[in-house]
């Protein structure tokens, strides 16, 4: 008869003297039906021996084997555990039925592409939280990587195991010392393959790049990136990076999804042509850094607008969207023709002065706003028109339109306390009083 000497998860066949796993033990023994018993104390012991078996890449897949586990899937079959020997394994928590964790998976997919090209030997392992095993092939076909194969109840204790307590998780099994980035999936969608080995250090490392580029960084080394080092343009042309010197350049955050992007394109769009169309030349240019939702939409965005942009699938506009910490859009960030940042309010200066604004530079907005005050101190604080019964109070409006000349007005105005009426300090017409 067989005996069974159990140590850790592995089961000594006291016959042969050779290990077996706990699942060819359970095949055996199930054939064997008096011998259920032992069985399932193998099995209860082996569970309660996780917490010390599970320590680095390896013990995960001595685990999995313990667990019965004698192969691994891709959407396209069955993969020996031992396709993961000797490499860095990472546990992978999601579901087909979360929406963050089909968002996240192009992010991992990239990482994974990535890391495998520049010969890092990794592998993932999806568990999944899905309850039905159609939601778990539907989820596996979107991963080129391995899975544990459908089964709630080991999911489960894989759950309890690694105390995941959200999907997306990304459970890096390494066996060094160094900690995890706390917030890993954030981090692996800010940096992609860069963010491994996801330790807290490289997170810090890579936080530091960001902040020097911020501050210190030309245009050049922000836009050309390995590989990537074209801009686009509506009509299909191409622009290398490096045709962008001697030029004041705006990058313009802007999803055409967006209203109030929408609009301020307008308002972009009038500033770059008249600037362009001025005796100094083509001195403005914009760089679309497009928040768009896909290449579909971004096609359409770029299309309404008569300058550059980076291409849809690289990977510079998630990038340059993290080291300038954008927001909200739209934003517009400008560089001067040194190729160094002048402003990063961009958004304000064009919207309140126009084109007036160029070269947009600290002491040319200064100017702007002295010129004005100046203009605010010759005016009356309020005055009697004659086309209008109450006094008119003055006042400092974004934009209005002007109830005697019907054009638009910005800054200074002479407006109505009691009605909705603004006047032009130019269209004023005194009410004189002899
Ligand atoms: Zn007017
Ligand atoms: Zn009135």
């Amino acid at each position: 008869m067989v005996r069974l000497v159990l140590s850790n998860h592995e089961i000594t066949d006291s016959n042969s003297g050779n290990m077996i796993s706990t699942c060819e033990v359970s095949r055996n023994l199930i054939r064997k039906k008096e011998e259920k018993n032992l069985l399932l104390s193998a099995v209860l012991m082996a569970g309660l021996n996780y917490e010390a078996e599970y320590g680095d890449s390896h013990d995960i897949l001595k685990a999995l084997s313990n667990e019965g586990v004698e192969f691994l899937l891709t959407c396209e079959g069955k993969v020996p555990l031992s396709e993961c020997n000797g490499k860095i394994i990472c546990l992978f928590f999601s579901a087909n039925w979360c929406r963050p964790c089909r968002g996240f998976i192009p992010h991992l997919v990239e990482l994974y592409d990535t890391l495998r090209k520049r010969g890092v030997s990794l592998e993932i392992v999806f568990v999944s939280f899905d309850r039905e095993e159609d939601g778990f092939n539907e989820h596996l076909k979107s991963m080129p990587w391995l899975a544990v194969p459908f089964d709630v109840n080991l999911q489960r204790r894989l759950i309890d195991r690694y105390r995941v307590d959200r999907i997306p998780s990304f459970i890096p099994l390494c066996s060094d010392d160094d900690i995890t980035v706390e917030d890993l999936i954030g981090c692996i969608e800010d940096y992609g393959a860069n963010a491994f080995p996801f330790t807290r250090k490289r997170h810090e490392e890579l936080k530091a790049i960001d902040k020097r580029k911020r501050e210190e960084a030309k245009l050049e080394e922000l836009l050309a990136q390995e590989g990537c080092n074209f801009l686009t343009s509506g009509d299909d042309i191409k622009v290398h990076v490096s045709e962008l010197t001697d030029k004041t350049i705006g990058l313009y955050f802007c999803a055409y999804w967006s209203p109030p992007c929408r609009s301020f394109t307008i308002q972009l769009t009038d500033v770059y042509n008249n600037l362009n169309a001025a005796k100094n030349g083509h001195c403005f240019e914009i760089v679309l850094i497009s928040t768009d939702r896909d290449l579909k939409e971004f096609n359409v965005n770029i299309s309404s607008m008569p300058w550059l942009a980076i291409p849809y699938e690289d990977r510079t506009r998630h990038d340059l969207c993290r080291i300038f910490d954008i927001k909200g859009i739209p934003s517009l960030v400008l560089f001067g023709p040194d190729g160094r940042v002048i402003s990063e309010n961009g958004k304000f200066m064009v919207s309140s002065y126009g084109a007036d604004a160029y070269p947009f530079t600290e002491s040319r907005i200064g100017d702007l706003e002295a010129a004005l005050r100046n203009q605010g101190e010759t005016l009356p604080q309020q005055v009697k028109d004659i086309k209008h019964e109450h006094v008119l109070k003055l006042d400092m409006a974004k934009a209005y339109v002007c109830d005697s000349c019907k054009k638009q007005g910005k800054f200074w105005a002479f407006s109505c306390d009691v009605c909705d009426y603004d006047l032009h300090p130019s269209c004023v017409e005194k009410l004189h009083k002899d």
